[in-house]
């Protein structure tokens, strides 16, 4: 690992940093393989006071400041991205997030199923928006109702709905850039997604390795998985995969109560810091092993990955 953290150092550094908030466990949809739960917790969000408390602890170690990582990494923008849980479950309080991130001088992005952006009564304000993820993991009803991609009605987002978001969308957030984040599992790991793709052309298709959290009849082995990432490859499509590996102490993540928390390298489940608002955002990150190698190789796309026995280097 040394030595591929020696190569990525010397030859690349991400202009962005980007720091994932789960801001709600709550969701419409009941994917088996979410691994969005943690037991109910006491979700910051309540709060406005905490909210605005927790991005002033951000910007002022992640924008303001000067640390280490800062210096190591080189970035010049902070994301801030929203995920879930559904985010935009949240209504108005999700609105204020994005509007106060954007003041405290973070890029936004969020991570969604897209079921509320076809609510015609959900008004995101104009603007506060610079990236959006929509989950997407099948163009059949049947296989998205098995993922449990779907709510309680049966509603589930289909291809279509999937354009028309994206058109909505763009039409209130300027400059807008869309990432698709698929999730290849036992269900979907032969599914053709190259019309689709290249219809709505995304400025990034994450792929991901479906995960060993949930039910073990969805997982694959990294061979279906590769047959997946292979079949996609000569179509021109902007592909971003990511590997277990990469997926392991490779994120920046704050959990629901307002904690960093990582994947363990060591074995299954997390390691949690103290609240960042306690304890200030330098102190709570150096609670957790952050891997910034791993998290610089996450920004390189596929033609220069190589995934090797489940370890992503820059070949
Ligand atoms: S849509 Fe996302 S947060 Fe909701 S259940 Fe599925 S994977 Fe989990």
């Amino acid at each position: 690992m040394k030595n591929i953290e020696r190569t990525i150092n010397e030859t690349y550094t991400p202009s962005e940093l980007v720091i994932n908030w789960h801001i709600t466990e709550a969701c419409n949809y009941n994917c088996t393989y979410c691994f969005a739960k943690w037991g109910k917790p006491n979700e910051l969000h309540r709060s406005l006071e905490a909210i605005e408390k927790l991005l002033d602890n951000l910007a002022d170690y992640f924008i303001k400041g000067n640390s280490s990582l800062k210096q190591k990494l080189g970035y010049e923008n902070v994301r801030l991205n929203i995920a879930g849980g559904e985010p935009m479950m949240l209504g108005s309080t999700f609105s204020i997030v994005l509007m106060l991130a954007k003041q405290k001088g973070f890029k936004t992005s969020i991570i969604t199923n897209g079921h509320y952006l076809l609510n015609s009564k959900f008004d995101l304000p104009n603007n506060v928006l610079d990236m959006v993820g929509i989950s997407f993991d099948s163009q059949r009803y049947d296989v998205r109702c098995e993922i449990g991609r779907v709510d309680r009605k049966g509603n589930s987002l289909s291809s279509d709905d999937l354009k028309f978001a994206l058109k909505k969308l763009s039409s209130t957030q300027k400059g807008i850039k869309t990432k698709i984040n698929t999730v290849v599992n036992k269900l979907n790991w032969q599914e053709n997604f190259s019309s689709l793709i290249s219809e709505i052309k995304p400025y990034k298709w994450k792929i991901l390795h479906v995960m060993p959290y949930g039910e073990d009849e969805l997982l694959i082995s990294k061979e279906q998985f590769n047959y997946f990432v292979n079949m996609h490859s000569n179509a021109g499509l902007p592909i971003f995969a990511e590997s277990n590996s990469a997926m392991t102490e490779s994120y920046l993540m704050i959990d629901p109560k307002g904690r960093f928390y990582q994947n363990s390298s060591s074995g299954p489940g997390y390691k949690y810091s103290e609240c960042i608002n306690d304890i200030g955002a330098e102190v709570a990150l150096k609670q957790i092993n952050f891997n910034h190698a791993v998290f610089i190789a996450r920004y390189f796309p596929i033609e220069s990955i190589a995934i090797l026995e489940n370890k992503v280097v820059a070949s």
